[in-house]
């Protein structure tokens, strides 16, 4: 019998009910950390921890459980003509490189230029909240974040721009402070007019 071949495994691919561990083994988990880390996880200070840590991680990681989709199933197609760009602003990212578990926080631009469809605009900062909330690269966030508005709004374009401190990089290893990484996706017109994709840029800047 040959082996099955492996199925890639991509950003929030996991079946709750067969690979999600149980909550005591979460906790277990947390304490094993601990004492890796070269304390006694029975101590009074920390005997609550593994507790905090898992409910932490509850909230960090909710975006497992969102449904991007549902989320940008409303549109609205009354816009009376509007056709340009519909920009967001300093979204706040909280999100948690898949490298190290280390947040990485910083703001997020979008926009899009509808093209029939809209969509409420809260439900974009929603859209880039689930992704962030999820574990990943700042470059796979980015993508995940323009093709969802891509697929679901079918818009003329999408231009995504997000600007953030990695901490793995500013607390650890080389240990750079204030480094931050600028990654963008630009679709559809964004992507072959330049002086939209400037227009964005300046926008996004606050010029
Ligand atoms: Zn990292």
């Amino acid at each position: 019998m040959s082996p099955t071949p492996a199925k890639p495994v991509l950003v929030g691919d996991n079946d709750p009910a067969t690979l999600r561990p149980s909550r005591e083994e979460a906790l277990k988990a947390v304490r094993t950390l601990l004492a890796w880390a070269g304390d006694n996880p029975d101590r009074p200070g920390l005997i609550d921890t593994p507790k905090r840590v898992v409910d932490a991680y509850g909230e960090w990681f909710d975006g497992y459980d969102a449904d991007v989709a549902k989320e940008l199933s409303r549109t609205f197609e009354d816009v009376q003509g509007y056709d340009d760009m519909v920009l967001l602003r300093d979204i706040e990212v909280e999100s948690h490189c898949e490298h190290h578990m280390a947040p990485f926080l910083g703001k997020a631009y979008v926009a899009y230029i509808p093209n029939e469809k809209v969509v409420g605009i809260s439900k974009l900062a929603r859209v880039v909240e689930i992704f962030s909330r999820r574990l990943q690269t700042q470059e796979t966030l980015t993508q995940l974040i323009a093709g969802a508005i891509e697929s679901h709004l079918q818009p003329a374009g999408v231009a995504v721009l997000i600007d953030a401190e990695h901490q793995c990089m500013t607390t650890r290893g080389v240990h750079h402070r204030h480094v931050s990484t600028i990654t963008t996706r630009f679709t559809g017109d964004f992507k072959t007019d330049a002086a939209l994709k400037d227009r964005f840029l300046k926008l996004a800047q606050g010029r």
